[in-house]
């Protein structure tokens, strides 16, 4: 029989446990989690409806998926799917999990818990919720195939170190020696690692909105642009997608995209620096064209615009130019369409800080890539020791990717023990 300590009962612990436990019933599996239960950031995932995983579709260039699990799986097919491809969805990782998500991908994952009574939903935007809308129901049914598994529990219990020599000191001082040691303890955690010489990656933030110092913006919080390109001045950082402005700054995909890929380089600069918005994600040429499409009506800036940018919000734009918007499109002259050509598709805000996007955020940091052999995830430095989730050095956007690389991580040790 082997014995196997899984620290951190959380998405990626637990469904190792699981799955450890239904592959080798007769081995002795213990769960420590270090808070009074388990699983209470997964209860709490996608606003307590547990965005589960993603179709892919978007990053596999397939048609949209949905509303139900697709039963043809080919054109989301994540074998064929190239690393710099997934690096839009996993600006840390991309490459490890191309390789794990071949093998244990968002399809597998639905089926893994299809088979134990779980019935999901595509949603439009491709995210993959449970038909309950229910983080509960994930949360219970790996409960009870850890119960059915025989997966020992202890709860309260933290992990304090793990030697080199694969011993594991918990709270209260008592030292285990088990066969193998899963490491799933989540972000900002890995210093738990001190003293076995392996290489951690620095944790920071991401997932976050940015504030912005210009108040003219902020005053028109609510307003939501469709389409638009933010980029970080002097970067090669951007990102495109709906843009939402808030009371504190710039909030929505887009945002969040742009801060998940910047995560790292916002944090060196203290979460400062410029922001550019290209408001109609539009090349210099289409907007000029229709500009003057719009120039030849004989009405006013104000009643005449972009139908993607509000009354408001062109008004203000319009403004930044230096227009106002009570006169005639045919009186702004090369001068005037120039400035309003460049608002349009290079403006530029100061960022002044960062806030957190409802409570939720990710580390991006973690155990460096280095350390694992990507097949097993085994470390390569203490034999026995295995990661899975947020701890590795694998962070994602929004839209069920995080949790679609707890599965998979946890999945791949599962089967590697
Ligand atoms: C509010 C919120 C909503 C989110 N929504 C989504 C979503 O809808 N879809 C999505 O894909 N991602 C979402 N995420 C991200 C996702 O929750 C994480 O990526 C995922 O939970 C990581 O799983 P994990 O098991 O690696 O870590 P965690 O879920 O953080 O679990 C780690 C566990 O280890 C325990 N632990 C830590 N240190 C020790 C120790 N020393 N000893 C013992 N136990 C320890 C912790 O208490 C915790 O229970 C959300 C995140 C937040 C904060």
């Amino acid at each position: 029989m082997r014995e196997v300590v899984i620290i951190g009962g959380g998405a990626a612990g637990c469904f190792c446990a699981a799955e450890v436990s239904s592959l080798h019933p007769d081995w002795r599996v213990t769960v420590l989690e270090a808070g009074p239960r388990l699983m209470a950031k997964l209860a709490v995932t996608g606003g307590g409806r547990c965005n589960i995983t993603n179709s892919f579709a978007d990053v596999c260039g397939a048609p949209p998926c949905g509303p139900s699990v697709p039963s043809d799986r080919s054109a989301t097919d994540l074998r064929r799917l190239s690393a710099s491809a997934l690096t839009t969805v996993y600006p840390r990782g991309a490459t490890l999990l191309r390789q794990l998500l071949a093998r244990f991908g968002q399809w597998d994952c639905t089926d893994w818990f299809g088979a134990r009574g779980v019935a999901f939903t595509v949603q439009q935007d491709q995210c993959v919720f449970p038909v309950s809308q229910d983080a509960m129901q994930i949360v219970r049914t790996l409960e009870r195939a850890m119960r059915d598994g025989g997966v020992k529990v202890l709860c309260g219990c933290k992990a304090e170190a793990i030697g080199p020599d694969l011993s594991l000191r918990i709270s209260g001082s008592a030292v285990l020696r088990p066969d193998a040691i899963v490491l799933a303890t989540g972000g900002g955690t890995a210093r738990l690692l001190a003293g076995t010489g392996i290489e951690l990656v620095p944790d920071v933030p991401s997932l976050f909105t940015l504030k912005i110092a210009e108040e003219g913006l902020r005053s028109l919080m609510g307003t939501v642009v469709e389409n638009v390109a933010l980029g970080l001045a002097g970067t090669r950082f951007h990102a495109t997608g709906t843009l939402l402005l808030t009371d504190w700054g710039v909030s929505g995909p887009a945002t969040l995209r742009l801060s998940s890929y910047a995560a790292r380089h916002l944090a060196e600069c203290g979460w400062k620096g410029t922001l550019l918005v290209n408001w109609l994600n539009a090349t210099e040429a289409s907007v000029r064209e229709r500009l003057a499409e719009m120039s030849g009506s004989g009405r006013t800036v104000a009643n005449s615009h972009p139908a993607e940018l509000s009354d408001r919000l062109w008004k203000y734009l319009a403004g930044r130019a230096g227009i106002a918007p009570e006169r005639r499109w045919a009186e702004l002259g090369s001068k005037g369409l120039s400035r309003l050509v460049n608002v349009l598709i290079s403006d530029s805000y100061e960022i002044c800080g960062r806030a957190r996007f409802k409570e939720e955020f990710v580390t991006c940091g973690g155990v460096s890539l280095k350390e694992i052999h990507p097949d097993t995830l085994e470390s390569r430095k203490i034999p026995g020791l295995y990661f899975a989730g947020e701890v590795l050095d694998v962070d994602a956007v929004t839209g069920g990717y995080n949790l679609q690389a707890a599965w998979s991580t946890a999945w791949t040790v599962a089967h590697s023990l």
